[in-house]
C-alpha cells in the first residue's frame, strides 16, 4: 500500500471472500469462527515471511539430503481478549511457537490502556514477537504493549490484525515506523465509539458469542 508502507493487505481470494463473511451481521457463531480461522491462516503465513531458515541434514526414505528449517523463535501474543481469537490459527500453523498473553482494557476514567496481566515466555535474540488483536482501532493497546517490550531483548516485533483503521495504523506507525503490519483489509475510519467503519462490529462478541 503506498500510503502505508510497513503495511501488508494480504488479498488472496480466500481472504477477501472470508472477510465478507466476517463482516456481514447475518454471518452465525460457527461461519464465524470458520472465516476468522481460515483468514488467520493466510495472515500468519504472510507474516512470517523474512524470517530466518536454517540448513538441517535429514534422511528421506530414498538419501541423505539438506533442508530448511524454520530458525527463528516465533512468539506469539494475542491481545486479550479478541487477540485469543487469533491464536487458535495462529498455533495450527506454527505449532512450535510460544504464546504470550496481555490483558489490557480501558480505564473508565482516564481512558487510558490499563493491565490487568503480563505473562510472557522468555525473550531471546532470535525471538520475533508477533502481537495479534483483530481489530487494529485507535492502536492505543497495541502501542502500550510495543511499549513495555524491551525490545533489545528480542529480533522484532511484528502485528497482525484482520481489520485496520488509517488511525490505528498511524499510531502504530508514528511510535514504531519499522514495524511491519499484516492486515486483511484497511477500512475507512472509526466512529464516534472507536469502532471500525464499515468494520464487521465486536469481533471479540461475534467469535466468543458474548
Ligand atoms: N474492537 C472491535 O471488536 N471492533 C471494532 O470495530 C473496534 C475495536
Amino acid at each position: 500500500m503506498k500510503n502505508f508502507p510497513n503495511v501488508t493487505v494480504v488479498d488472496h481470494p480466500f481472504v477477501i471472500d472470508s472477510l465478507a463473511h466476517l463482516r456481514d451481521e447475518k454471518t452465525d457463531i460457527r461461519r464465524f469462527r470458520y472465516h476468522s480461522d481460515q483468514i488467520c491462516h493466510f495472515l500468519f503465513a504472510q507474516a512470517i515471511e523474512g524470517l530466518t531458515f536454517k540448513t538441517v541434514e535429514i534422511q528421506t526414505p530414498i538419501m541423505q539430503t539438506q533442508v530448511q528449517k524454520l530458525a527463528d523463535d516465533v512468539i506469539i501474543l494475542p491481545i486479550l481478549r479478541a487477540g485469543l481469537a487469533m491464536l487458535f490459527g495462529a498455533i495450527h500453523l506454527l505449532p512450535k511457537s510460544k504464546v504470550g498473553f496481555a490483558g489490557i482494557k480501558r480505564n473508565e476514567d482516564t481512558a487510558l490502556p490499563m493491565e490487568y496481566y503480563w505473562n510472557m515466555p522468555e525473550f531471546k535474540e532470535n525471538s520475533v514477537l508477533i502481537v495479534t488483536d483483530p481489530m487494529l482501532a485507535t492502536g492505543g493497546t497495541i502501542k502500550h504493549i510495543i511499549d513495555k517490550i524491551d525490545k533489545s531483548k528480542c529480533k522484532e516485533v511484528r502485528v497482525v490484525s484482520v481489520v485496520s483503521a488509517p488511525e490505528g495504523i498511524k499510531t502504530i506507525r508514528d511510535a514504531y515506523p519499522d514495524i511491519k503490519i499484516f492486515t486483511a483489509a484497511i477500512d475507512e475510519k472509526l466512529n464516534s465509539k472507536a469502532y471500525i467503519q464499515p468494520g464487521l462490529g465486536d469481533y471479540g462478541d461475534r467469535y466468543f458469542g458474548t
